[in-house]
């Protein structure tokens, strides 16, 4: 087909290519990319590149530090921002492999692979991701360093074309387009400089390859506006956070199509589906929700997820069910925000949905009143639980969950738990700034 070394090759021949990026992301979602000159594309399809994984945050494993990097045809895409005539520049997406050609299990991309396979065991063969990406942007100093001003209050849709904001997520998507990347749109969030972009649904893999090929198209292009994109969850106490809100949706002519969660009578995939990610909810926040500060997020006071229910009417569900104008099912998972790592949040959620399916688990029946506003007691005897409050509340959580623990592998689990139980360590060392106001004093 389109796509196989040959072609490209000769691709990037007639398109005087040069250079070809190959991209990978680590455990943490953290971008890594080697130039090849186009010379080396066809041995580098053929045979991967060597790298020394020892080197890379959450990969080490002394004893197999060689591995390599293996081009993903199918993803070949030309740059737009670096089209100049001058050095054209094409970008593959790999997977990670051992000397021995089987993949790496700290490999975030065969993760998610592996959770695709495993749904599919369980019928669910044909499911898409759409994502709702919200994130701030912030005007770039002469520093050359983002400052954490206010500078619009033009609130949710708010058209205020004279802010360069947004100029600059026009431009965000039209370098999305050129990416190949659908988009259903973009718009002003509720938080001063909180901004919007909708990606219409792929399948999975190719959502989350997606998903971080547009984080880095919108950070290059924010920066040619003066601006950086901030993925942070919580930057404002007193403003809405940004979530990363997970549409999925199941397309197969013999199943229900998720249509049972807007029905009553007999359940179906949809349902259990729910009920997967209600059961995991606590595990899969360890991975939705990655750092110390996104937890600060998901507290009452914005639109952020707080209790694990779902709902089809509500505000702030964990998961909203809703049917879009073509009369297709999306389960929205509510509570990512845009630091996680795709490719293990995607893997979560797909293995937390897959085992209520596995299971025939059955929702409880959607909520329709606000959690926040009931008594502990109402929630407890609802079994409404709360989030994980804090990131080694979560952790906690992430290694008992069977289901999650095997969806990340023992390799994967213990780099990110052992990472991410030193970030919250930091934390906890660290005397903040609100401490000293409130006790040095006293
Ligand atoms: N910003 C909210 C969140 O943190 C979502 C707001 C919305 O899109 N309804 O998830
Ligand atoms: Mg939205
Ligand atoms: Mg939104
Ligand atoms: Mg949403």
């Amino acid at each position: 087909g389109q796509t196989t070394a040959d072609n490209l090759i000769s691709l990037a021949q007639a398109a005087d290519i040069r250079f070809v990026r190959l991209q990978f992301t680590d455990l943490f979602g953290t971008v890594k990319t080697v130039e090849l000159p186009v010379t080396g594309l066809a041995q580098a399809c053929a045979e991967g590149v060597l790298f020394d994984g020892s080197s890379i945050h959450g990969f080490a494993r002394v004893e197999e530090s060689d591995m390599y990097l293996c081009p993903d045809t199918s993803t070949w895409v030309l740059l737009p921002w670096l089209d100049d005539a001058s050095r054209p520049l094409a970008r593959m997406i790999c997977d990670i492999k051992l000397p021995d050609g089987s993949a790496f299990a700290g490999d975030p991309r065969a993760i998610l692979k592996r959770a695709v396979a495993d749904a599919q065991v369980c019928g669910l063969d044909a499911l898409t991701i759409a994502t709702e990406l919200e994130f701030f942007l912030f005007p770039l100093g002469n520093d050359g360093q983002p400052a954490l001003a206010v500078v619009d209050h033009a609130g949710y849709f708010g058209n205020d074309q004279q802010q360069a904001a947004a100029h600059c997520r026009l431009d965000m998507a039209d370098a999305l387009a050129k990416l190949g990347i659908p988009l259903f749109g973009t718009h002003h969030e509720t938080a001063p400089c909180q901004h919007e972009i909708d990606i219409a649904p792929l399948p999975i893999v190719q959502a989350a390859d997606a998903l971080v090929t547009a984080k880095i198209a919108m950070r290059t292009v924010a920066q040619e506006h003066g601006l950086y994109v901030s993925w942070m969850p919580k930057p404002f106490a007193g403003f809405a956070g940004s979530g990363l809100h997970l549409r999925f949706q199941a397309k197969r002519a013999d199943m229900d199509d998720f249509q049972d969660v807007l029905r009553d009578g007999n359940v179906g995939c949809g349902r259990r589906f729910i009920a997967g990610l209600l059961d995991h909810a606590a595990a899969l926040t360890a991975i939705a929700n990655p750092l110390v500060n996104s937890y600060k997020r998901l507290r009452p006071g914005s639109e952020a997820p707080v209790y694990a229910f779902w709902s089809t009417r509500h505000p702030m569900p964990f998961v909203r069910a809703a049917m879009d104008a073509n009369g297709a099912v999306s389960i929205e998972l509510r509570s990512p925000d845009p630091s996680c790592n795709p490719y293990l949040a995607f893997a979560a959620a797909l293995a937390a949905g897959t085992d209520g399916v596995r299971r025939r688990l059955n929702a409880p029946p959607a909520l329709f009143e606000s959690a926040t506003a009931m008594t502990e007691e109402e929630r407890f005897l609802r079994s409404i639980p709360r989030l994980p409050v804090h990131l080694d509340d979560a952790l906690t959580f992430l290694e008992e969950d069977e289901t999650i623990r095997a969806c990340l592998g023992e390799h994967a689990l213990t780099h990110y738990v052992g990472a991410k139980a030193a970030e919250w360590e930091a934390y906890s060392r660290t005397i903040h700034r609100w401490e000293h106001e409130q006790y040095l004093l006293g």
